[in-house]
């Protein structure tokens, strides 16, 4: 079957299109970005948005501090009835237990 590219051109040849494969002569075919070998249809130039690199963003804090040691409040031990008219700031060291009616209630 001939085509429209059958015809005899002095130092040309037929070649396919590396994209639609219809039948070119050689000295038509143009080499596209992504290195085939396209009739004019098929070239298109290489997007500029390939170009487009990423800014690295440097996200550092001011300081930083290790993470502190977690606090438990034992609270099978209640607080020892002494140290409540002078309660302490921070009961977590008290052992001692302390009976139940002077534990003050909600007010
Ligand atoms: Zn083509």
């Amino acid at each position: 079957m001939t085509g429209r590219a059958d015809y005899f051109a002095k130092g040309s040849y037929n070649v396919l299109c590396d994209e639609c494969s219809w039948k070119y002569k050689a000295w038509q075919l143009k080499k596209r970005w992504d290195g085939l070998m396209v009739c004019p249809p098929c070239f298109e130039k290489r997007n500029p948005q390939d170009f487009v690199r990423g800014v690295k963003d440097a996200h550092q804090l001011p300081f930083t501090r290790p993470e502190p040691p977690d606090l438990f409040v034992d609270m099978t031990n209640p607080i020892r009835a002494s140290n409540l008219a002078n309660p302490p700031l921070t009961p977590i060291d008290q052992n001692v237990p302390v009976p139940i009616q002077n534990i003050p209630g909600p007010v």
